[in-house]
């Protein structure tokens, strides 16, 4: 039995530590693989705590590894600290007021992500020193989620093969445990080469990479009839060779991102896009390079380690709120675009099915979630794609959500940066920790625990093997 009390209140004990860190790293905004000063305060106060930490790990700067006690169980907790470019905005705001015109901001709330996950690292090391438990407490200092799969890179150096679990949660606006499954996604960037040429006199020398952007899309257009309906096929054309008609265009470019519910599937329309673009080559007489740039795969779940934790939520409860919170969210809810409220409650007729009837009027014009959902084995996919998934391929991984900002605030807004030094937002990672942090010591003190979910995991990876959904070649850093 683990003393749930002594546990929680450790956590509570340190709250303005953790309020204080996490809310430096929202002032920091660091995007992709530029997390210096975030990732350092993180690894800073592990140090402090008695971590061991290991910096620049797997080929990354920001990216470390702190480690605490020795032997079996290890159990591993993922930290996220990047933010998003473009989303810069005041706190407690509720007008969209960046702080700097085209700065970054936490819109995916990492900033509470990553402090969150080492708040429960450091409650679960104290728990097992005090109550001479024997295991590892490691906490991943995990950079890039939000386009660089840093995950992906810890995986290849090898640093979750003796890991027995990585715990970890997102910020929501929901109390729940992510039991459905999230997209495989195949990213490409495909450049033509033409001639340029004057486009009215001397036409007929000339070749087009323009066009051939266009004859792709028509393609791809087409192909999405003969897809399964998982697959999502998107692009954007990022160079059109130039503002000029009167000049053929010798050079365009575009990228696509191909997700579907597995990566094989992924793997697989991206090749056909592939031939596609070779097709528009042809047909324009243009050369055509196709890269294969990045990916994610799909989650392997856990059940057992999702059970566990939802017995753990249950115990704690969803993220507690004030009068203060509450009407803030409802100033903020106004600025929300029309249907946001509508698209929650689609999306949990999609992931819920039946379950989403008596789910929906229980949080039905609420401005705050204040239930934890039930949990239920969801078998498709949310759309959306991380690379914590390429982490269930190496060990039992789980993932926690709480209610940290309004409900029905849009992904990646300026609303969500301007919640995220609310004290509902920290109230929501206060909460998470304890979730993640009792889950841990519930697999320390129960070794059957660890070996059913070592088991579970043992036969989902039966008969399948990791295929990295990065290109051989690719290193971490942004190729923009
Ligand atoms: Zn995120």
């Amino acid at each position: 039995m683990i003393d749930h009390e002594e546990l929680v209140q450790s956590i509570e004990n340190k709250r303005e530590q953790y309020v204080r860190v996490s809310s430096q790293i929202w002032d920091y905004a660091e995007t992709c693989f530029q997390e210096h000063r975030s990732s350092k305060a993180l690894a800073d106060l592990l140090e402090q705590e008695g971590f061991r930490v290991q910096r620049n790990v797997a080929g990354m700067e920001t990216a470390f590894v702190a480690e605490a006690g020795s032997g079996k169980p290890v159990i591993g907790f993922l930290g996220e600290y990047d933010a998003l470019p473009g989303l810069s905005q005041k706190a407690d705001c509720v007008t969209h007021t960046p702080i700097q015109e085209g700065g970054a901001g936490h819109g995916c709330c990492h900033h509470i992500l990553g402090t969150g996950a080492l708040a429960a690292a450091v409650a679960l090391k104290e728990y097992m020193q005090r109550h001479n438990l024997p295991g590892t407490v490691r906490y991943y200092g995990c950079p890039a989620e939000e386009g660089g799969a840093g995950k992906i890179y810890l995986a290849k150096a090898g640093l979750f093969d003796d890991a027995d679990c990585a715990i970890t949660w997102h910020p929501c606006d929901d109390n729940n445990i992510w039991s459905m499954n999230f997209m495989a996604i195949q990213n490409l960037r495909i450049r033509f080469y033409g001639v340029a040429a004057h486009s009215a006199s001397q036409g007929h020398l000339g070749r087009n990479a323009l066009e051939a952007t266009e004859l792709t899309g028509v393609g791809s257009n087409y192909l999405r009839g003969h897809v399964e309906r998982d697959v999502c096929i998107n692009y954007a054309v990022t160079n059109a060779g130039g503002p000029a008609p009167n000049v053929i265009q010798d050079y365009a470019e575009m990228v696509y991102n191909i997700r579907a519910y597995t990566h094989k599937k992924a793997v697989a329309a991206a090749q056909w896009v592939e031939d596609i673009a070779k097709g528009a080559a042809m047909m324009s007489r243009t050369r055509v390079e196709v890269l294969y740039e990045g990916g994610l795969s799909e989650l392997i779940p856990n059940r057992t380690l999702e059970r566990i934790a939802y017995e753990k939520f249950l115990e704690v409860g969803p993220t507690p709120y004030s009068q203060e919170d509450l009407e803030f969210c409802t100033k903020i809810h106004d600025t929300f675009p029309a249907g946001a409220e509508e698209s929650t409650c689609n999306n949990l007729s999609y992931l819920y099915g039946k379950t989403a009837q008596q789910l929906i009027p229980q949080i039905k014009g609420k401005m705050i979630n204040d239930i934890i959902y039930p949990y239920t084995e969801i078998p498709h996919a949310k759309y959306g794609s991380t690379d914590v998934c390429d982490v269930s391929w190496f060990t039992p991984t789980m993932q926690v959500t709480t209610a940290c900002y309004a409900k029905d605030t849009p992904g990646h807004s300026w609303q969500q940066v301007a919640q995220g030094k609310r004290p509902l937002c920290y109230n929501g990672m206060m909460t998470a920790a304890k979730v993640m942090a009792l889950t841990g010591a519930e697999l320390v003190v129960c070794p059957e625990k660890v070996q059913a979910m070592r088991e579970e995991f043992h036969n989902a990876m039966e008969g399948r093997v990791y295929e990295c959904p990065l290109p051989p070649n690719a290193h971490p850093g942004r190729e923009e």
